[in-house]
């Protein structure tokens, strides 16, 4: 491939400030800014004049048709392509598209999942252009990132909730900076930096094994020889199909504005991981929804297929989504970044402070955002954050935390104490390579990483939660401290009584430590294993009061989430057993007959042409795989009975609960019997690729 000229490559096919600028009349140019930056909607003419110059731009770029690009519950993103094609009178066409077009869109929305909302409101939804994300050109069509809501004005997607919620942690932040003094910042935006990991496997192989294609992960497969023991995949040098597969990537997401920055191979064998440079949540949310679906398509271009699912392969590790989170000020100020003045100190300890307290508080609404039945194989398995969520604060950052939670010295050398507004903090390293893995919520230095989300999942979910429970423990701060008379007293007071009361939830320990489990247990903390468990939680009433209150939900919506969420749990693991009884009736049980049918055929052969001939190693080989064929059909037979039980369930959340507690161990119990009969099988018997096949063969 020719090399890449990054500079003029990135942000190529993205209608970004630039363009803007360069194409639009002055005035216009300085209308949009005003929506841009500020937020100040958008006048019609104004409007018209973008549509036309984004239009022409779009043209240029190859575009026919545009999009209004959204993000439905399926957490997926949808777009519905219109041409720019008008007819004329005298039988041609015109290439238009209006202001109107360009704001707001009318997709028929009955066909996404709504749980209930808008069967019982509104069947009609509409798309609104959300002007802090570009607009781009992917393939054909120029993509308008829009927000999609019913008519009623429920939200249908999940950007609305994220930009309520951005907006909360907005206002009740600047409360808080208020109070330290700060009169300038205009704005307080969370960013976020995802890390992506993804596998990935030959498309030939792929396309052999029905459980990749239906459920994007192995249902079956005997452990390989070579897993991960070695240690030898990971940041090593990558393989020449991998390295044109990323050079691909990167060029497509520079091409999108997407600041592809990290790349490399990741501990398991075929898996990999790219991290953008982080940015505002909203548009980090929709740059990673892009990077997903680039992903797939570029590894098909290569002849390979990229999964992105969180456990594609049992044994080895998952994939994951590190959402790397942190509040800054137009200003520039990162509020997780300790400072180096006591003032700056005093608020840095006091954005801690409020982050531990909403993690505490609302361990079940985290755990929740993160759930699905594919990264419940991923949370609580050995080499993922575990399902109690807790935080790590590294040692530094704690002893500060304890000494002034205690009022004892930090440092015990010095003998020094920390005095919120007094004392400057001691230096607190920044991401250090010796950090703790184990931690589902870490503070790395000036970001917290919450490594729970799995590698399929829209952070948009995650984020809205992080963002929503940050916010209202502002408000809950800003309250108290607004009318002190001392402000540094109150603080003090504040800041010690919160880290008494939510010390519990910090813990720099190994988190895949057994003993773990029944301290966090002792501790009082939450340990929701799965899908079900942890929705049972949702609609707490101290959930649903902190969703309304900062109005980033409504009561209906979330009614509507826990429906959609359990019915979605109960899809997915419909399909997965669906397939493992197929893959098992039309599969593995007729590639078992045919090499016993095969083996027995020898025996009769040699016993013919050798009279007396023992045949003792073909007649154990038939032994046990005719006692493993047994046995497999008759867990065959069970699991399908357990999954046509649990499909009588009255509502979604029995549902789900039988899948968790019945099916589940079934179909795992199912798949142990296959696997031994895998391993018995002779080479040109295996009904599909295996393991070993997926993993090593790139
Ligand atoms: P590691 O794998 O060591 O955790 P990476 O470099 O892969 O580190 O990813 C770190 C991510 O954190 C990057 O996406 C980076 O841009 C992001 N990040 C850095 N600073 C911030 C911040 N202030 N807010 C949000 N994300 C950040
Ligand atoms: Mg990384």
């Amino acid at each position: 491939m020719a090399p890449t000229n990054v500079p003029e490559l990135f942000g190529s096919y993205v209608f970004n400030k630039r363009v803007m600028k360069d194409r639009l009349p002055k005035e216009t140019f300085r209308a949009l800014k005003k929506t841009l930056d500020e937020g100040v909607p958008l006048d019609l003419d104004v409007a018209n004049q973008v549509a036309h110059a984004m239009k022409e731009w779009a043209i240029e770029k190859g575009a026919t048709h545009y999009a209004h690009w959204f993000q439905p519950l399926t957490g997926i993103t949808a777009e519905k392509h219109d041409g720019f094609l008008n007819p004329t009178d005298d039988g041609g066409i015109l290439m238009t598209f209006s202001g109107k077009e360009l704001v707001k869109g009318e997709p028929d929305a009955s066909s996404f999942p709504s749980g209930g909302t808008r069967a019982t409101f509104e069947a009609r939804g509409y798309t609104v252009w959300d002007p802090s994300v570009y607009p781009f050109v992917k393939e054909h069509t120029l993509c308008i990132p829009t927000a999609f809501c019913s008519y009623t004005g429920e939200a249908l997607d999940k950007k609305t909730p994220l930009l309520r919620s951005m907006e909360a942690l907005n206002k009740q932040g600047l409360r808080i900076l208020r109070l330290f003094g700060n009169n300038t910042a205009k704005r307080i935006s969370t960013t976020v930096g995802p890390e992506q990991e993804y596998f990935i496997v030959d498309e030939k192989l792929y396309n052999q094994r029905k459980d990749l294609r239906l459920t994007g992960r192995t249902l079956f497969g005997a452990k390989p020889a070579k897993g991960q023991e070695m240690d030898d995949q990971y940041f090593a040098a990558l393989k020449s199909r991998i390295v044109e597969y990323m050079e691909d990537l990167n060029d497509t997401l520079w091409k999108y504005g997407i600041l592809a920055k990290t790349e490399h191979n990741e501990v398991a064998p075929a898996q990999h991981e790219m991290a953008p440079i982080f940015s505002t949540t909203n548009i980090a949310a929709d740059q990673n929804q892009l990077t997903m679906e680039v992903m797939k398509k570029v590894a098909r271009r290569h002849g390979l297929v990229c999964l992105l699912h969180e456990k594609p392969f049992a044994g080895l590790n998952g994939s994951g989504k590190h959402n790397n989170w942190s509040m800054a000020t137009d200003e520039g100020e990162n509020l997780l970044n300790p400072g180096d003045t006591p003032e700056k100190n005093a608020q840095f300890i006091l954005f801690v402070t409020a982050v531990v307290k909403a993690v505490d508080e609302y361990q079940d609404l985290l755990r929740i955002s993160v759930a699905s039945a594919s990264n419940d194989h991923r949370l609580g398995a050995n080499e993922a954050p575990p399902a109690i969520i807790s935080i790590f604060m590294g040692e530094e950052l704690q002893a500060v935390l304890e000494s002034i939670k205690n009022g004892t010295h930090y440092d015990e050398i010095s003998k020094k104490k920390m005095t919120l507004g007094v004392d400057v903090l001691p230096p607190i390293p920044k991401d250090s390579t010796d950090r703790n893995r184990t931690s589902p919520f870490a503070f790395t230095g000036n970001r917290f990483e919450f490594r729970s989300v799995g590698s399929s999942l829209s952070i948009s979910g995650p984020n809205t939660v992080l963002d929503g429970i940050v916010a209202y423990t502002l408000k809950k701060f800003a309250d108290e401290l607004e009318p002190a008379k001392n402000f540094d007293e109150a603080l003090q007071v504040l800041v010690k009584r919160e880290l008494n009361a939510h010390w519990r939830i910090i813990f720099n320990g190994n988190g895949y430590d057994p003993s773990w489990i029944s301290e966090a247990e002792s501790r009082g903390l939450m340990n929701l294993k799965n899908l079900p468990e942890a929705m049972e939680h949702y609609m707490d009433p101290k959930n649903i009061k902190l969703f309304t209150e900062l109005g980033i939900y409504t009561k209906k919506e979330i009614e509507s989430h826990y429906e959609i969420k359990l019915e979605k749990y109960c899809q997915v693991l419909n399909i997965e057993v669906q397939t493992m009884l197929e893959m098992l009736n039309k599969d593995i049980l007729p590639a078992a007959f045919k090499y016993m049918r095969d083996v027995s055929k020898t025996v009769s052969n040699l016993k013919s042409v050798v009279p007396g001939a023992k045949c003792g190693a073909e007649t154990e080989l038939l032994k046990k795989l005719d006692g493993l064929v047994d046995e497999l059909a008759e867990k065959t037979e069970e699991l399908n009975r357990k999954h046509l039980e649990t499909k009588q369930a009255a509502d979604y959340m029995s549902e789900a609960k039988a899948y968790a507690n019945v099916v589940i161990p079934a179909m795992a119990e199912t798949r142990a019997v296959a696997d031994q009969i895998e391993v018995l099988l002779g080479e040109d018997y295996k009904p599909f690729p295996s393991y070993e096949d997926l993993l090593f063969r790139i």
